[in-house]
């Protein structure tokens, strides 16, 4: 008997009849299409990679009661220990794709692990609710689903609240009976919904009293009646070969609008219903957002030791490694890579126990989510910087090698002191993938916005600074002397 959810598996499951455009064409298998299947196979990867014996112990748990392992991404910390655990886990699975599966399925299980730690705020909201939240954790993570999310709204006019917005644009209650809801109306931006199995539905954006058929969470099947996933432009489907784009030939997780054309939600299904501030409290009174942002942070970890990794290897294929400034650069790059893991380190170090559960710090959690946005670009310009012309003299494709004539002048034009003329444009189309290509492009854009603009992450670092330590501490030094003092002292 299977002990885990394996590749195959979760292939099989992807065979739903999900209604997925692209290219103004409907997908009849999201599995077999040139846009999207070496991105399922990297899916499926994850789950062959804990299921494998020599893995299986670090990658997963039985929960109570079950006979089945799952992955640790839903298991609930009850202890430093074994928060630590739970995140080689993961981290050995941001490995499997150097970071660039953002939404690999820790991440949702991460958000659910939170959510379900704070069950008393769904109580608060409602029994009924609370109850489908309860089941809702039992099934997926019994089930080992990969699940995406959207909770965001489409942009449209920024300046308008949501309710303002345009009729059909932002995803609300239209409809409801006594077996559940109907929701009209879009979200985005559902990263790896085309390979997931279902999508959790919210709102995380602030609502206003008035708002209510905006305010709602549930979670669907990826195969829901009414449910259409758009799809942005496939990187995979544009790569030309493995050895031209090693990462978005097999890593391009996909981001898609996601609409809801009168889709039907049964009440088992619904954890918040309409309740503006149950909203924001599903994600912040409960360690949802610190546990999914937290994960984040995990896969940023191993994301920027590849590119501290690619930055030392560019230096070598132009021959500037020794170059005392190259160094001082390389020098700063390590500095940030283990920045990103001292604060990773630190959310669990001085983590907390939450009743009978150990969540991360939140602040340290938020510190880094603001400092890492920026540091992203900031990287990848580095890496610019370091490469000169080296990332775009490359041969086209795959095809020149085949031409014994151009193959000779690639040989001569490719030399560097440490890398064979092949071994250095195989490296170097690797990191143009990485960092210049419009793949690249889009993870610089991914890390700087998937947790919120900047205006929104910094709100939640001050939110959570201890500010009274802060300005206590001034208060102190103030309270150390006074003018009056100081002018007796001067007199006598
Ligand atoms: C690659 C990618 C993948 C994503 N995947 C997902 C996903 O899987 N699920 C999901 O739910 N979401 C996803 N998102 C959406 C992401 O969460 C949002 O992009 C993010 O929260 C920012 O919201 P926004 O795009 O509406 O930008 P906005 O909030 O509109 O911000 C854009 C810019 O407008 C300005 N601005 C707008 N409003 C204000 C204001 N009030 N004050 C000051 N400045 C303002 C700022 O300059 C800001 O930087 C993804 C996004 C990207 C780029």
């Amino acid at each position: 008997m299977t002990t885990c959810k394996t590749g195959a598996e979760h292939v099989k499951s992807l065979k739903d009849g999900r209604t997925v455009y692209i290219d103004g064409n409907l997908v009849a298998d999201v599995t077999k299409h040139p846009a999207f299947r070496n991105s399922v196979k990297s899916a499926a990867m994850l789950y062959d990679f804990q299921a494998k014996p020599e893995n299986i112990d670090l990658m997963t748990f039985v929960p109570n009661g079950s006979n089945r392992r799952v992955n640790r991404s839903w298991q609930m910390p009850r202890n430093y220990g074994e928060m630590v655990q739970r995140r080689k886990a993961m981290q050995a699975w941001a490995a499997l794709s150097y970071g660039f599966m953002g939404r690999s399925p820790d991440h949702l299980a991460s958000a659910l692990v939170g959510q379900r730690m704070g069950i008393e705020v769904f109580e608060k909201h409602g029994t009924e609710r609370a109850k489908a939240l309860r089941d809702y954790f039992e099934e997926a993570s019994r089930n080992d689903y990969f699940l995406t999310y959207v909770i965001i709204n489409p942009q449209a006019e920024r300046a308008k609240d949501w309710g303002e917005q345009k009729e059909e644009l932002v995803a609300r209650i239209v409809d409801e009976d006594s077996g559940g809801i109907t929701i009209r109306g879009a979200k985005m931006l559902g990263t790896s919904s085309i390979m997931a199995n279902e999508v959790f539905v919210a709102n995380l954006q602030p609502l206003k009293p008035g708002e209510e058929d905006l305010a709602f969470s549930c979670a669907l099947p990826m195969n829901a009646t009414g449910m259409r996933v758009l799809s942005r432009k496939s990187y995979e489907a544009a790569a030309v070969s493995i050895f031209d784009n090693p990462i978005s030939s097999r890593f391009d997780e996909n981001d898609a609008l996601i609409y809801f054309e009168d889709v039907r939600v049964p009440w088992e299904r619904v954890f918040v219903y309409r309740d503006a501030d149950m909203c924001r409290a599903q994600f912040h009174d409960t360690p949802g957002h610190s546990y999914q942002n937290y994960q984040s942070q995990i896969r940023l970890s191993v994301k920027i030791k590849f590119l501290t990794g690619l930055a030392h290897r560019l230096t070598e294929a132009i021959g500037t490694t020794n170059i005392p400034s190259v160094r001082e650069q390389l020098g700063y790059l390590a500095a940030q890579t283990s920045m990103v893991n001292a604060m990773m380190a630190g959310m669990e170090a001085e983590g907390s126990m939450r009743g009978e559960w150990y969540v991360p710090n939140k602040h340290f959690m938020y510190s880094a989510q603001v400092l890492t946005q920026d540091l992203y670009p900031r990287i990848v310009n580095t890496l610019r910087d370091l490469s000169g012309g080296a990332l775009i003299m490359l041969p086209s494709s795959i095809h020149d090698f085949a031409d014994p004539h151009i193959k000779r002048i690639i040989e001569v034009t490719q030399r560097a002191a440490k890398m064979a003329s092949e071994e250095k444009v195989k490296f170097l189309k690797a990191a143009w993938d990485a960092i210049g290509s419009e793949f690249g492009s889009r993870h610089t854009q991914y890390e700087m916005f998937y947790a919120g603009a900047r205006f929104v992450t910094s709100g939640h670092s001050y939110r959570t600074f201890d500010w009274d330590g802060a300005t206590g501490m001034v208060d102190g030094l103030l309270n150390t002397y006074q003018l009056a003092d100081e002018l007796d002292r001067k007199v006598n």
